[in-house]
């Protein structure tokens, strides 16, 4: 009996032949054998041409994720290890200043549907596909044999996995979680909550920009939007900021802010904390008359999908065109967009319009992107999805 098999529509075979690992479920012309979920099957071209072996989800638009592009090759516990020590072998390289880190981002490890993070001795484990489910024992079994002393955290209630028919499942899968999760990051402390913390519990992505940002921070007045747990304030008051006004419309998550401060050894003083909606509050203090020379804008995701795109474009225009209103001149924007439905060509334009209408001249000084750990592959775009501007008011 051979193995259970996709064979695509004619011509459908293009994307994979460059080493895109996504089959859509419409590029499918017939399904061989009676695959399960998650089970294994090989994808070939209307030819009959081997493509790839791959991750079957009937009941994903995603019908098929890759998890080998060489026939040769057997989808067992063996490849699984070998793509976590590659994953880990490329993160140790990194030289990370930092005890948080990703250790596996799915498709880009090679490991579709699964993401492993690392804050201090607690590492949290995020399933996202039906592939990576049905391999989730070994995967714990392999994770835990490289990183004994670490407790597993199962953190898989993304809202993704919907898209995927899968529940949501969370709990501890080995070891025990301390009272008190604190991780280090250039020499800072955050306080980690992974079983209620947002995605795994602390923006890693961020790591990069939160230093680069902070470095244009000292004597200036800070403004913090959509702060969450305050890191990058954090940074930006340990390089000497003169004030730094948080806004998160979360109290819980000001309050976090707060304490990090205090964990730090930082001043309190030079802190002002608003629990507030930005769109509302950046309206709020241009009327209060408040400037500052150093502002960030780290919006959650306005648009998960392509779809979401102008719906997204509009709130991305009112919040950096209402933070440009209250920059000093020769103050700073530093701008991010989460959006994996939208480009950083889009994002930039959003932005040239929002000064435009503020009639306010900025200068790009960077470009920033998602930290090194949550790497890129030119052959899998979508994993690039963090895009930001740093901005300098010139006039
Ligand atoms: N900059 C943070 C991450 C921000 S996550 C870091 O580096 O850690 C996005 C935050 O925006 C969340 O804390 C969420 O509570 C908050 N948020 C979402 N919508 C908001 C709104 N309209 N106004 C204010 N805060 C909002």
């Amino acid at each position: 009996m051979s193995a259970p098999a996709l064979i695509l529509k004619p011509g459908r075979e293009k994307s994979l032949l460059r080493r895109h690992p996504w089959v859509y479920d419409g590029a499918v012309q017939r399904v061989l054998g009676e695959p399960a979920a998650g089970a294994t099957v090989a994808v070939r071209s209307a030819a009959g041409g081997f493509l790839a072996w791959a991750a079957y989800n009937p009941a994903s638009r995603i019908a098929a994720r890759v998890w080998s592009w060489h026939e040769a090759e057997v989808v067992d516990a063996a490849l699984l290890a070998r793509r976590i020590d590659a994953a880990l072998a490329y993160r140790a390289a990194l030289r990370i200043d930092s005890d948080a880190q990703r250790l596996i981002y799915g498709e880009a490890d090679g490991l579709p549907g699964v993401v492993l993070d690392r804050y201090a001795d607690v590492l949290v484990l995020q399933l996202t596909t039906a592939g990576a489910e049905a391999w989730r024992e070994g995967l714990v079994d392999l994770i835990a044999e490289r990183l004994p002393h670490c407790a597993i955290y199962d953190r898989s209630d993304a809202e993704v996995r919907a898209l995927e028919g899968l529940p949501p499942r969370v709990g501890l899968l080995a070891g025990t979680l301390p009272e008190d999760l604190i991780i280090h990051e250039a020499g800072l402390k955050f306080r980690v909550d992974v079983v209620r913390g947002h995605k795994t519990g602390f923006y890693l992505d961020q790591r990069d920009n939160r230093r680069i940002v902070a470095a244009q921070a000292a004597g200036r007045d800070v403004l913090n939007c959509f702060a969450y747990t305050g890191a990058f304030g954090i940074h930006a008051l340990a390089a000497g900021a003169r004030s730094v006004l948080s806004i998160d419309s979360s109290a819980e998550a000001l309050d976090q802010a707060r304490a990090h401060v205090a964990l730090n050894g930082l001043d309190g003083e030079r802190c002002e904390w608003l629990e507030a909606d930005v769109f509302q509050a950046l309206r709020r203090l241009r009327d209060a008359g408040r400037r500052f020379g150093l502002i960030v804008l780290d919006p959650p995701k306005f648009a998960p999908t392509h779809q979401m795109a102008e719906k997204a474009a509009r709130g991305y225009k009112d919040i950096n065109l209402n933070a440009m209103r209250l920059l000093e001149p020769g103050g700073w924007l530093a701008s991010f967009s989460c959006s994996g439905g939208v480009s950083a060509e889009l994002f930039q334009k959003i932005v040239a319009g929002a000064a435009w209408d503020a009639g306010v001249r900025l200068r790009l000084r960077a470009r920033l992107t998602q930290a090194a750990d949550h790497p890129i592959d030119l052959d899998y775009p979508e994993g690039e999805y963090l895009k930001g501007l740093l901005l300098q008011r010139v006039d």
